[in-house]
């Protein structure tokens, strides 16, 4: 054995994971390389109600811009979403990164404790089953399975629909996107959902046109709250 290949194979042995945003090799498993760590941004002191990080002059009103005048389901996220988050994303929606799975519903679950404790259930943000059968897997779907089996929820799947196959929410304007997602969604057994507090699980909240759609749908059928839990929120200071 050279020693190269002698250097490689006991780097490998101290190493052995991958950086969930660049692929590097790292120490212990489900993390990102310090160099990563350093760009991702986690969500620190954040909103009692929206979970959106509030600025110092937030802090000191007492209050939150993003929740000011509007009636916004209490809501938990990990991380904000921006540049350096989209690749980590993008890779868990369309490239088969279930495996990082176990490590973002612990993180959800410790970002989310003030939504899940006294829940009944959790249920994912659904996908058209168009979208399902070219995807292969609803990521919050997964999400949210984990999540229930941790925190012995109840894990209600496939009884909130989406009956409409929206176009893509991507540059559309606040307004646009709620109009886009309305009527978009639909319970099997609204029975089902009756007096339970639901949290609903999804991997980016950008305006929160989806989840609150969602939400409405829950509330109409006799939820008696519902709440909101994701991995990241797009969140513009
Ligand atoms: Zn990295
Ligand atoms: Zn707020």
């Amino acid at each position: 054995m050279s020693v190269k290949s002698a250097v490689r194979a006991v780097l490998k042995i101290a190493f052995p994971y991958q950086c969930l945003r660049c692929g590097a090799a790292i120490g212990s498993e489900g993390g990102f390389c310090p160099d990563c760590f350093k760009k991702i941004r986690f969500i620190g002191s954040c909103c009692p109600n929206c979970g959106r990080p509030v600025s110092e002059n937030e802090r000191q009103w007492g209050m939150c811009a993003f929740c000011k005048g509007k009636k916004v389901p209490k809501s938990r996220f990990v991380f904000i979403y921006d540049d350096a988050l989209k690749s980590v994303i993008l890779k868990f929606k369309y490239a088969d990164m279930t495996f990082a799975v176990p490590y973002f519903a612990n993180w959800m679950i410790s970002a989310g404790k003030d939504v899940l404790e006294d829940a009944d259930a959790v249920i994912p943000v659904p996908i058209h089953r168009l979208r399902l059968v070219r995807r292969r897997y609803n990521q919050a779907a997964l999400l949210a399975k984990k999540i229930a089996k941790i925190e012995r929820k109840e894990f209600i799947c496939n009884n909130l629909q989406r009956v409409r196959n929206t176009s893509s929410q991507g540059e559309k304007s606040a307004k646009e996107r709620r109009e886009n997602v309305k009527g978009a969604f639909a319970l099997r057994k609204p029975s089902a959902i009756a007096g339970k507090k639901i949290v609903i699980i999804d991997d980016v909240v950008t305006t929160g046109a989806t989840v609150s759609e969602c939400a409405r749908v829950l509330l109409s059928a006799g939820a008696a709250e519902v709440r909101i839990l994701s991995l990241a929120v797009v969140f513009k200071s």
